[in-house]
Parts: structure tokens; sequence; C-alpha cells
């Protein structure tokens, strides 16, 4: 504490000075004789007092100095001692700014009452300066307080002793859907919560006498008193209002107290606990359902708690370990009565959370880890003690939990999987079997499944592709045995049951066909030219693989090798195309013969009847040739025929078909041909045959003829009276001289 003295007083006796200097330390009191020292020593570096006092009985002076000094410096407290007691001098000093001012009086009561009155004014300069700190603190934590209520992620309000909400943080915005803005200042936070004004707990608590009305309000089981804070409520309800359908809230309300003590206000916090609830509902109908479950489940299950002693043992459990509920429940001795011997069961290892390396030790490689959750094993096994010869079971052990997570037991499930053990060994064994019989077949075939893996690929169908089965099972490659590129095989087609639209996309139609023997089979045969040296011919088969419900779970297709059996077939093809020609042809001209030619005409006859095109005849006889015959002999006639055969055929197009009709006669059939094309072809022959080199003797030309009879055909007509017209046309030749060619017309009116 700091005193600056200017005592201005013309009579410096320094009474004033001596009489603080007793009352205050040395060092406290700064005495100025003139106002320059008194500015010096409160500007700058200088004194810094806490408290000035200006003395000098000159009123006036008094107050020149002050406005000097006021002018210069911010001054503390300021006391003023003056010899004038005059009342406008006083109100003009204390207008200015003096804090306080007491009338010299020169007298031993002052300088007795001088120190006192200082201390009073020091003692009330410090009590400000206290009350300022002290309000300063109070702004400064309330800010604080604010910004950690605005900040906390717990809902909370405040209100005052007036009810008034000063407070409404941001999670009690979003909690209750209700602005600060429209919160903080009003008495109106029920709104937030109840339809109708009625206190909330912070209301009740601010109120005292909580203990009377929380029950009126909050039921005897929705309240309790804090365990930990003093004064402090908290209740849980359910605020149907809130969300879409409602939200259970746990809050609290304290009060808040001023340094005495009294009750100034109250703050309440609220917390969504709606999930916890419906979790902790859910545990409890969880714990009633599970007694139930496992009394009731056909599955063999039992619990045992923290101490490894049996809790439940269900009428499942009783079946199939053959031991009552009364004789295991309360017991630890299950490993004797499944083992034989003391050791741990899956129960006891899940509850002491044993690790993997302790299963495997127990379980060997047979455990499995449940993918549902930590903690719980699979095993299956079997257990020669149980039963009469022993059984195969499937069992499972969980821990169970408290709410806090606390291990307090463990349950177990033991299901006995005999039967279906007893199943598998013997479809392996029958799978086994399968595999063998398809190995062993000389057929080649190949089995895919659902998926177009190929599951089988015998010996046969590696030695015909080449392809080795170990390169093939596995994998849905089986098209490169058979193609250059990806495409199904007739077995994928079956398989994808689309076989009726998609084969004729991969075969063409005349190679395949729908299986007489296999229902959903398909077969076909194709060349495949990547096969053997020169490629194979192969007869494949394809049919559905169902299981029992008759869903299709695969194909099998077989393959044969019909190469030979195609080969065969072509030669027979062969002979018999040989064979047929023969019989229609005449050997020693090379053209058809007479019964061809009845079968010839009929067609030919139709044909021209049905498009009414032409159609005409030629029947050739040679001339004199009983003469050539006797004269050169049968073999030298016989080269007559021929040569005459020879020119025919030179003269005729593609479509004419000439025939030996009878000894040295021919007949020629010309469809698509009038009579005058037709008289013009025969002419052309006649003129040929007439100019052949017919040599029956070495150096000798012989010259033969022969005569031609033409007609048309009409349509209707028989076939005897159309060859019989033209056979007319060749008597007239005769009868005319031989060597030319008669056309014999239609009866009028009958041609086309
Ligand atoms: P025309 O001019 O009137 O027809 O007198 P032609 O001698 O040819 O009389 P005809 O038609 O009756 O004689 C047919 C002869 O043709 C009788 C037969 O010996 C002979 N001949 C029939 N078939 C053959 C044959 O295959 N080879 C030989 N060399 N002669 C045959
Ligand atoms: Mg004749
Ligand atoms: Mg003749």
């Amino acid at each position: 504490m700091k005193i600056l003295l200017l005592d201005l007083q013309d009579q410096g006796d320094a009474w004033v000075a001596n009489g603080l200097r007793n009352a205050f330390p040395e060092d406290a009191l700064h005495v100025a004789g003139d106002v320059g020292t008194a500015r010096a020593a409160l500007t700058g570096d200088g004194l810094a007092p806490d408290l000035v006092i200006l003395c000098d009985e000159d009123t006036d002076r008094l107050l020149g100095a002050y406005a000097i000094l006021a002018a210069n410096a911010t001054l503390p407290a300021t006391i003023a001692l003056t010899a004038s007691p005059s009342v406008d001098a006083a109100v003009c000093l204390l207008r200015a700014g003096i804090d306080d001012l007491h009338v010299l009086d020169v007298g031993n009561t002052w300088q007795r009452q001088l120190p006192v009155v200082v201390e009073g004014l020091l003692q009330r300069l410090r009590e400000k300066d206290a009350r300022q700190r002290h309000d300063a603190e109070l702004q400064a934590s309330q800010q604080y307080l604010a910004q950690i209520i605005d900040g906390s992620s717990v809902a909370m309000f405040v209100i005052d002793s007036a009810h008034r909400v000063t407070h409404w943080n941001q999670a009690c915005e979003a909690l209750t859907g209700m602005a600060a803005s429209e919160m903080v200042g009003t008495r109106d936070h029920w709104r937030a919560f109840y339809a109708h004004p009625r206190p909330c707990m912070a209301d009740l608590i601010l109120d005292g006498g909580i203990e009377d009305k929380v029950a009126h309000y909050y039921g005897t089981k929705g309240y309790r008193r804090s365990a930990t804070l003093t004064g402090t409520y908290e209740a849980e309800d359910f605020f149907p209002g809130f969300g879409e359908s409602g939200r259970w809230l746990f809050f609290t309300a304290a009060p808040l107290r001023d340094d005495a003590g009294r009750i100034v206000g109250a703050i309440e916090t609220l917390q969504d606990v709606t999930e916890v609830h419906r979790t902790r509902d859910a545990l409890r109908n969880n714990e009633a359902l599970l007694r139930q479950i496992i009394q009731c489940s056909s599955v063999a299950t039992f619990v045992i708690d923290e101490t490894h002693r049996v809790t439940h043992w269900n009428h499942a459990a009783e079946n199939l370990l053959g031991k009552t509920a009364e004789s295991t429940i309360g017991t630890r001795e299950l490993a004797r009565d499944i083992y034989a011997h003391e050791r741990p069961i899956l129960a006891d290892l899940v509850l002491d959370g044993a690790d993997e390396r302790t299963i495997a030790h127990y379980y060997g490689g047979r455990y499995r880890k449940s993918e549902m959750a930590d903690g719980i094993y699979e095993i299956e096994d079997f257990f020669p003690n149980v039963g009469d010869q022993g059984r195969w079971l499937h069992f499972a052990a969980a821990p169970l939990r408290n709410e806090e997570g606390r291990m307090i037991g463990a349950i177990e499930t033991l299901i006995d999987v005999s039967e279906r053990k007893r199943a598998e060994a013997l479809l392996q064994e029958g799978e086994r079997r399968l595999a063998q019989i398809i190995d062993g077949s000389a057929v080649a075939m190949f089995v895919i499944d659902a998926a177009h893996r190929v599951t089988h690929w015998n010996q046969a169908c590696a030695a015909l592709t080449g392809l080795p089965a170990e390169k093939v099972i596995g994998t849905n490659e089986h098209w490169r045995a058979f193609y250059a590129d990806a495409r199904p095989c007739m077995a994928d087609l079956v398989l994808d049951g689309a076989i009726e639209t998609r084969v004729a996309q991969y075969y063409s139609a005349k190679k395949y066909h729908v299986s007489h023997v296999v229902e959903g089979g398909f077969e076909a045969e194709d060349f495949f030219a990547a096969f053997g040296s020169s490629g194979r011919w192969l007869y494949f088969t394809a049919a559905p693989l169902r299981n029992a419900g008759g869903e299709i779970i695969g194909a099998i297709e077989t393959l044969q090798d019909i190469t030979e059996q195609k080969r065969a077939e072509e030669r027979l093809r062969q002979s018999e195309e040989r064979y047929r020609v023969l019989s229609i042809t005449d050997g020693m001209t090379g053209l058809y013969n007479a019964r061809h030619f009845a079968q010839r005409l009929s067609e030919e006859m139709e044909r021209c009847q049905r498009y009414r095109h032409p159609l005409a005849l030629m029947v050739l006889d040679v001339d004199n040739f009983k003469t050539f015959n006797d004269t050169w002999g049968h073999v030298q006639g016989d080269q007559v025929l021929i040569q005459l055969a020879e020119c025919i055929t030179a003269c005729l197009r593609r479509t004419d078909q000439a025939f030996r009709y009878g000894g040295e006669e021919f007949v020629v059939l010309l469809p698509e041909t009038d009579l005058p094309e037709a008289e013009a072809a025969a002419e052309r022959v006649r003129a040929l045959f007439a100019r052949s080199d017919i040599s029956p003797a070495p150096g000798l030309r012989v010259e033969c003829t022969a005569s031609i009879g033409v007609t048309a055909f009409v349509p209707g007509e028989s076939p005897r009276d159309f060859v019989a017209r033209a056979d007319s046309g060749t008597y007239e030749a005769k009868r005319q001289g031989k060597n030319r060619v008669i056309r014999i017309l239609p009866p009028a009116g009958t041609t086309l």
C-alpha cells in the first residue's frame, strides 16, 4: 500500500506528514512539497500510489493542484484535506473527482483522526478492488461455465433462482428440437418435455422440498437420489412426443449454490437412453427366451456357470448323454461321463477363455472358430462312450457374458450327427465307386457340375482327346479338348437347360437330335478335324444329372469315336451307288438301260404335265444292221452300237437322257424341248453317225446310218402312245429310204 501526500500548506510544519508517519510504515508514505514532484511520482515509472492525499488550507489552490495532477495522470483514490469548510468548495472538489474530503482541524483531534480516516479509506479501496476482481472472476467463470455447458455433448440446461432459463446448450437443442434463443430468459423449458405446464426436475430442486413433490411428478419408481452427488436427483422417463416413436430420457437435476450455500439455480442434464432401454428390454426378453429355448430345444444343451458347475441341462441332453438333469445340475463331472477321464470339456475351455493352441491341444485340428462371434468354437468328434456304439457329435460352446461383458458361464449344444456321418461315408463310398465306374468305362465320358466345372474325365476320354484328367478336372475348360475357341459343349447346353434354343447355334440341324433313350438328353455327331492324323468322327451324347429333388445339378457327356463306322458307311454308300448306277446302265454302251427308261419316262411325263413344259422323244434304229452283223460279225456290230451311243451323247444337252432301248434301238428323252428343237437334235445325231469312221476290217470304211423318229408329248396320253408315235416316225423313216429323221406331229389340237 503506497500513499502519496502532496502537502501544499504554507506553514509546512509537516504535522500532517508526521501524523501519517506514525500510523503507516516508513516506505508506505511518500511526501511531495509541490505539484511537480507529485506529478512525477504519478507518471511514468513513478511511485504508482494506491492513495493520493492532497493537503492545503486554500481550497482553490487545492483544486488547481488536483486539476493539474488529474490532467497528467490517472489518479487513484484521492482524498483532499482542506482548511476551508465552505460547502461550495467541497462540492467543487467532489465534482472534480476527489473521492473524499475532510476539513483540516489543526487541533490534536485531527492529528489522531487522520490515520483512522485514511485507514478507513484504504479499507474501502481494498474492498472495492476485491469486489472488482471478484466480479471479473465471476464473469470469467460464468463465460467458462457457459462454454463448458454449451460444449458438452450431454444435453443440459440451467435455470436461475427465478426459474428462468440461463443456459440451454446445443446438445439440448438437438435433443429437444428447441432453440436456445427461444428458451434462454423464459420459464418455458417445460415445453420441451411436456404438453402442459408443470415443473421439471430442476424446478423441484430449486424450490426445495423435492422429496414431497417428486413422487407426484415422477411416480415412486421413476426417480432416485443420486448416489454420488448430494442434493442431486436422477430419473428416467419415457417421452412419447420425442422422435418418431418417443424416446427414453435419463435426466439428473442438481442445485447450484452461491458461496454462502444458498440455492441460486439448478442444472438439469438429459441423456437419450432409448437404445439402452431397448437393449435392456431385449436382453431381459432374451434371458427369458433363452431359458425356454434351452428347456424346449430339441438340441441337447447345457449351461455351466463361472465356477464350471452345470446350471442347465435340458431334456435333449438327458436323452443324448443318458444323464438326468437332477444328477448333473450342480456338478462338475461332465468330462468323466463324456470322455471317461478327467479333462476340460469345450464349454470349460471357452469359459476359461482358452486360446486356440489350448483348444487344439484337446481337439487337434478338428475345431472351427465361429464366424458369428468371438470365443465360440465348434467341433465334430466321435465319442466312443456315448450311446451303445459311440456317437458322432457336433458340439459348439459359446461364452455367456453379463451386461458389462464379463464372462459368467458358457453354453454348449450337442447334436448327434452319427446318421449324417454314416450317410457321408456311404456317399463318399458311392462317389468313389461312381468314379471307378466312370473311369473304368471304355466309353469316353466326362461330367460337369452345376458351375460347368469338370468333375470326372475318364481314361477313355483322356485317350480320345489326348487331354489328361488332371489338366481338366476342376476347370471349366473342357472345350479345349474339342475346339480351338471357347464355346459350350453339348453338356453345357444341356446343363443350362437351353439346349432346345441354343443347340442349332452350335450344331447344324442334321448333326443333332433329341435322345430317344435319356430324358432331356441330346445326341450329335460331328467331325473333329484336329483329332488324330486325319480327323475323327465323334458321336456324342449329353444328358442332365439331377438331384433327388429333380433339379439339374450337372451333366454327363459321352463320346464315341465312330470314324471307322463312318468310313464303312461311306464305303457302303459308294458301293450302293455303284450298284444303282450299274443296275440302270447298259453295260455295252454306257447309256441308261431300258428298265431305267420306263421309270424316267413316266417321271418326265408327270413333270411335264405338272409344269406344262414341253417334252420330246427320239427313237433311233440302226439301218440294215442285220446285214452288217451277217457281213462283219457280232463283235463288229457291237462296235457300231457303241459308236452310235457316242454320237448320241455328243449331241445331247445335259438334261437330255439317252437309253439303249432294245438290241440296236435307242431312245432319247428331251425335257424342255419342243418338236423342232428335238428334230434338229435328231438331225445332228443322224449326220454325226453317218459320218462316223466305222472300220470292221483294216483299211475298210463302212458307212452306217440310222433312222430316227421324233415326236412331242401330249399331256394326258399314255407312255405307250407316246413311244408308239415316236416309233412310227422311225418306221416311216425306214419306209422313206432310211438314214433320215421323221417327225410325227401329235394329233391336231392336242399339243401344248
Ligand atoms: P432295218 O434297216 O429295217 O432295221 O433292217 P435291219 O437289218 O436292221 O433289221 P432288224 O432291225 O430286224 O435287225 C436287227 C438285228 O440286230 C438283228 C440282230 O441280229 C441284231 N442285233 C440285235 N442286238 C444286237 C447286238 O447286241 N449286237 C449285234 N451285233 N447285233 C444285234
Ligand atoms: Mg431293229
Ligand atoms: Mg435295224
